[in-house]
């Protein structure tokens, strides 16, 4: 474990790059791409310009007009409320599937805080035998020889953004066709996506495993070659293991009957230094929370961001360098490489305050300094109880029509 030290991360962007480059030598993948810069300016430049009626028609085909706010949602560089306010303002009733969509990224977090660390078990018996191999390299390289897939890692590895229709087509792919143990799958998947989060990834490859629905999800040719415009499908020489119908489909992939119980994944908590008790207090900036417009990190506090070994260590570089354009938006924080505890204890913290979070890791992490949690701004203000929880369209069926602002709406 590396000492702690303080990061001066330059204005300039490609010298930040670069900084970030060497300050993170074991970081793996390319350089972030221009068209990601981070932060809360592009965030609201992508929101303003947002074509919501596009996105009703045609956010299923990997060209459609869909929004790439997550890694900026998921970084807080704009709120969930803020982003649904705005397109709700602009639209109304016609943006449906836009805020849909948000609602979505509400609900796996609800079921986070809810359910915290359970979220990385299964949350049910998977209703399919489902497999516990590995991860191949040719996955992790992007080798597999089938263009569609190895397409799919490529926007992975080199952009850190994959579109939604994808992840579900190489989920899918990586869990039935080729039986990888989905937790496996998971970790693997968030440490190099630009959006990634423990919630929305890991509930959504539980989604599609069916260990947190009530069937597996899997796809045919047919579905793939018609949202994607034949792109992959007209180069490849394979034998398409898509090419059948569901029916046939699912007597291959699922043959056995028996789905077993579900399967506990041990969590591993990185063991951290002792901390004597201090007395200062401190805004502690959490990766959720990266906006200068966050009325926590506008407390005249001192603030501090750390890029922790433990939480951000396996990270690919494009992502650090993603979290860095956010940063370089705050000027007022301080940033730190190291273990977040050291850092807190050696500036004489004895209390945070800070943005709650379901996150375990963060909460464990900060636990030694009587952390004050203040509350994210909330969707909308609604209690939604553990059975509504259990599947999004019970949790949409209440929040909807609130959403919606119409009592008697229902699901898309
Ligand atoms: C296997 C798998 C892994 C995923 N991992 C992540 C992840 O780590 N982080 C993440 O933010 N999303 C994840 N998603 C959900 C979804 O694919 C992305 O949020 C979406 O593709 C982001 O692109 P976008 O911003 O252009 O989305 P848009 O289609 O423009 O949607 C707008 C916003 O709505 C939210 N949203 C839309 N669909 C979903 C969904 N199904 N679940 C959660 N939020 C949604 C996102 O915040 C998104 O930015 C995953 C989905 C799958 C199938």
């Amino acid at each position: 474990m590396s000492k702690p030290r303080k990061l001066q991360i330059p204005d300039d962007r490609s010298e930040r790059l670069f900084y970030i480059k060497r300050m993170f030598p074991q970081a793996s993948g390319p350089d972030l791409k221009d068209a990601w810069h981070g932060g809360r300016h592009e965030a609201q430049r992508r929101l303003s310009g947002m074509d919501a009626l596009a996105y009703e028609r045609n956010h299923h085909f990997l060209n459609g007009a869909v929004t790439r706010l997550s890694p900026y949602l998921r970084h807080g560089c704009i709120t969930l409320n803020e982003a649904c306010n705005s397109i709700r303002a602009k639209y109304g009733a016609k943006a449906e599937k836009l805020i849909f969509a948000f609602a979505w990224r509400d609900y796996w977090r609800q079921v986070w805080y809810r359910f915290g660390d359970d979220i990385l078990s299964d949350m049910e018996a998977a209703k399919v035998m489902i497999g516990h191999d590995p991860l191949a390299d040719d996955i992790r390289n992007g080798t597999t020889g089938l263009p569609c897939m190895d397409g799919f890692i490529s926007d992975l590895l080199t952009d850190g953004y994959v579109h939604h229709h994808a992840r579900m087509w190489f989920a899918a792919y990586v869990l039935h066709w080729r039986k990888v143990d989905w937790r496996a799958a998971a970790d693997w998947y968030q440490e190099h996506l630009l959006d990634g989060d423990m919630a929305s990834n890991h509930l959504s490859w539980q989604w599609v495993a069916s260990s947190f629905s009530s069937k597996p999800y899997y796809f045919n040719k047919e579905s793939l070659a018609r949202y994607t415009g034949e792109k992959y499908c007209a180069s490849c020489t394979k034998t398409c293991p898509f090419d059948d119908s569901y029916d046939g489909l699912h007597i291959k992939l699922f043959p056995e009957v028996i789905p077993g119980s579900p399967e506990q994944h041990k969590v591993d908590r990185p063991t951290r230094p002792a901390v004597s008790t201090q007395t200062a207090l401190a805004v502690f900036v959490h990766d959720e929370m990266l906006s200068a417009a966050n009325p926590i990190v506008q407390q005249s506090l001192h603030k501090i961001f750390v890029f922790d070994d433990h939480l951000h260590g396996k990270w690919s570089l494009n992502r650090l360098q993603f979290m860095a354009d956010c940063l370089n938006e705050m000027p007022e924080v301080d940033v730190w490489l190291g273990d977040a505890r050291e850092v807190l204890a050696e500036r004489g913290i004895g209390q945070v305050i800070t943005q709650a979070t379901p996150n375990q890791e963060i909460r464990a992490m900060l636990a030694p300094f009587s952390p004050k949690w203040q509350a994210e701004p909330k969707l909308v203000d609604v209690d939604i109880s553990s059975k509504r929880l259990k599947r999004f369209s019970r949790y949409w069926d209440k929040v909807g029509p609130l959403l919606m602002g119409n009592a008697e709406y229902r699901q898309p």
